[in-house]
């Protein structure tokens, strides 16, 4: 699959910044032509995810996250969001629905059903005490370019 742009974004985990990852992902996917309903579910993916890290990656600090985003040919977009935080000893079990470590009366622990919901395919790979990144795939509907 042929890369045709990519952008990379490094800042705070600080939760005001959930709303920056979202609006530049947004900005990056324009070159596309999305449509609202595909735009608003990687949007959501992407709070998801970037949430999790500022919640469960650094529950004492504020660190760093990485995302980037990447966009193939055919109306593929792949999205990265990398922390080095606590790590997930179980990937598999944090991914089940409704598991979470967090405050039950705050978390729902739908993360990642979430984001396998809006998203095509999820990967996470984690390592404890190093970090997690999460991998997300769509591939969106290419609308056809009013001809000019
Ligand atoms: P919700 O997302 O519904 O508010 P939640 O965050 O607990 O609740 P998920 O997003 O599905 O639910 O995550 C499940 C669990 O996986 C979390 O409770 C946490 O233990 C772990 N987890 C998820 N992301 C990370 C991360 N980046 N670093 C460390 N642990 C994580
Ligand atoms: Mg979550």
């Amino acid at each position: 699959m042929k890369m045709l742009n990519q952008v990379k974004i490094t800042f705070a985990g600080r939760s005001v910044n959930e709303g920056f990852a979202r609006a530049a992902v947004a900005a990056f996917l324009v070159q596309l032509d999305p449509t609202v309903p595909q735009l608003a579910d990687l949007k959501t993916a992407v709070s998801e995810a970037v949430t999790n890290c500022i919640v469960h990656a650094y529950p004492s600090c504020i660190g760093t996250i990485t995302l980037t985003a990447a966009l193939y040919e055919g109306g593929v977009v792949r999205i990265t969001v990398t922390d080095r935080g606590v790590g997930i000893p179980d990937v598999q079990q944090a991914m089940q629905p409704l598991y979470t470590t967090g405050d039950p009366e705050e978390r729902a622990g739908l993360g990642f059903a979430v984001m396998q919901n809006f998203m095509d395919k999820v990967r996470v790979s984690s390592t404890p005490g190093r970090g997690t990144r999460v991998t997300m795939t769509k591939k969106l509907d290419t609308r056809p370019r009013p001809s000019t």
